[in-house]
């Protein structure tokens, strides 16, 4: 098994840690929906990008149909 060599001390150990911290998400507005979204992606409500829908949105999914295949 492999073992450390040489002891890390604290200041070095809390040096590396500091770049660890995660980042708060930085979301912004649909300027179709108005639903918070990731900057550069694609809306996940409604699947506008750019003021286009790319993404068509299936309306609803009824679990009970029993036409569906
Ligand atoms: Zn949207």
């Amino acid at each position: 098994m492999a073992v450390p060599q040489n002891r890390v001390t604290r200041a070095r150990r809390n040096n590396r840690r500091s770049h660890d911290s995660l980042v708060a998400a930085n979301p912004n507005e649909c300027p179709n929906c108005g639903e918070l979204k990731r900057p550069h992606h694609v809306c996940a409500s409604c699947g506008h990008y750019n003021d286009r829908e790319v993404v068509a949105m299936a309306d609803e999914i009824d679990l009970d149909d029993e036409d569906a295949a």
